[in-house]
């Protein structure tokens, strides 16, 4: 159910706030034992909260507009008062002593946190199998991942652990698990949403958003989690518009790019494929117009990513130091070999290699060569998407080449692994928004995710056409249902 059917029920008195939570809880209870979508369940302070709202309502008093809503939160996202782990043994104690701008404005608004969810290490991964953790199981198919770094939220709101969740996109880490998942991810616009108390992967790439089971509720939280925050400098000043005022408003004549340079890809699964251009072809149908394009650089992103992300993590994980946060290994006498101990022990393999290459890139010798590079081809990217912007309203592609992959599948090949988020880094290099949405199944009932890209700053243009193409796709009313959710 959308947001606005819970919150009419809760009005009207047919449910209570506590009794959502409670059945929110007792599912994850039953269910999560199996998906590890979770690394803590906020049961109690949930259900205070619940209560505190129930009273409210039957004093009458008029409530924000999630009061009472069950969302859950990635554990890169400071919590105060309750710990944040990003899923490393770094911060595995880690309390944060002040809450995120998105998470507070997430609770004024009424929503209760249900917990934290599973991440890959510090945000580092496709899988969510980085975690220091445990692994978290695709709710489709529990052979196979949830897609990463934010698995764990995708694979909450599909398993219906919760009714939304926050993760954060660096280079596709919401889009790319809401396609492997079946739910819809946003990424806004780079600045649209303050990053305080959002733990640093790569600053320039890193946006926080919403998964939700539609389109709607993803307006809905973005809303909320949206605008102008003092504590954030990169956060923007711009105007906030309603982000559904679109959706009654039809699709005709808006022009829809296809970006050829996706499209004949090696390694795009042909079922994605086809499935991609049939929603093309259905939005064609409700009067958009399609239109090919190029965009020469789209697939250099990849290798500019990988070294500008690291760069900028390098540096941001050089405070994880054994002195200020978290982890410190005891024990030895000198300061230097502390910390030294203290980063190999503290850090899994995947972030650590991140740091030896950030390192390296940044390093006096190489960093003309590398980074300098890197942000020029950045430059080349961003351009080649603000002439598409001359062409088209907005550009669709596959979310990721691939469904969802199986556990261990890249075990040994962390390149192979980089290459299923080469269709949704070019929007974080741009800093523009995009959303994934459920376009359909492959044969083996994996979900299929398509991927919108809009110029800056419109969100509701691409919520606009997203919410079109759910009312006439209906793929949405299909939910997981693997044994471990029916027992
Ligand atoms: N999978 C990408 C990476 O490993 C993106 C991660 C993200 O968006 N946080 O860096």
């Amino acid at each position: 159910m959308a947001i606005a059917e819970w919150r009419q029920k809760l009005i009207q008195g047919e449910l209570s706030s506590l009794e959502l939570v409670d059945e929110h809880i007792s599912r994850i209870k039953k269910i999560d034992q199996k998906l590890h979508a979770f690394l803590l369940v906020n049961e109690e302070k949930a259900r205070a909260t619940a209560k505190k709202i129930d009273e409210a309502r039957a004093s009458g008093e008029s409530l924000p507009s999630l009061a009472g809503i069950p969302i859950a939160i990635k554990d890169n996202l400071c919590t105060k008062g309750i710990k944040t782990t990003c899923s490393s043994k770094m911060l595995e104690n880690f309390v944060a002593p002040y809450e995120s701008t998105v998470t507070k404005r997430l609770w004024e608004a009424g929503g209760l946190l249900v917990g934290k969810t599973n991440l890959d290490e510090f945000a580092m991964g496709s899988s969510t199998e980085t975690s220091a953790f445990g692994a978290t199981l695709n709710p489709w198919n529990i052979k196979r991942v949830p897609g990463g770094s934010s698995g764990g939220s995708a694979a909450a709101v599909a398993a219906g652990l919760c009714v939304a969740a926050l993760g954060s996109d660096t280079g596709g880490s919401i889009r790319q698990p809401a396609s492997f998942c079946g739910v819809v991810g946003m990424k806004p616009t780079y600045g649209r949403v303050s990053r305080w108390g959002l733990v640093a992967f790569a600053s320039s790439l890193d946006q926080v958003g919403p998964f939700t089971s539609c389109v709607s509720d993803a307006a809905e939280i973005l809303q909320v989690i949206a605008g102008k925050d003092p504590k954030d400098s990169t956060c923007l000043d711009s105007p906030l518009p309603d982000f559904s005022e679109l959706f009654t408003k039809p699709i005709q004549g808006l022009r829809i790019g296809l970006i050829k340079e996706c499209f004949h890809q090696e390694g795009l699964n042909k079922e994605v494929k086809e499935s991609v251009l049939n929603a093309a072809k259905k939005l064609e149908s409700l009067g958009a117009e399609i239109i090919e394009l190029s965009c020469p650089r789209f697939n250099d992103g990849i290798e500019t990513y990988y070294v500008i992300a690291p760069s900028e993590a390098s540096a941001n994980l050089a405070r994880y130091d054994g002195v200020k946060y978290g982890f410190r290994y005891e024990g030895e006498e000198s300061l230097a070999s502390m910390t030294a101990i203290t980063r190999a022990k503290g850090f899994g393999n995947e972030v650590q290699r991140r740091i030896l290459i950030g390192t390296y890139a940044l390093s006096a010798g190489y960093f003309d060569a590398y980074y300098k590079k890197a942000q020029k081809v950045r430059t080349l990217i961003s351009r080649d998407f603000k002439n598409a912007f001359k062409k088209v309203d907005l550009l669709l592609t596959p979310t990721s080449p691939t469904t969802a992959f199986h556990s261990g599948a890249h075990d040994d090949d962390p390149l192979a692994m980089y290459l299923s988020d080469l269709l949704t880094i070019p929007a974080n290099l741009a800093g523009l928004p995009a959303i994934s949405l459920p376009c359909g199944f492959d044969h083996l009932g994996l979900p299929i995710g398509l991927q919108l890209i809009g110029n800056v700053l419109e969100e509701s243009r691409l919520l606009q056409v997203a919410y079109h193409y759910e009312q006439e796709a209906n793929v949405m009313n299909k939910h997981p249902e693997g044994d471990f959710i029916r027992s």
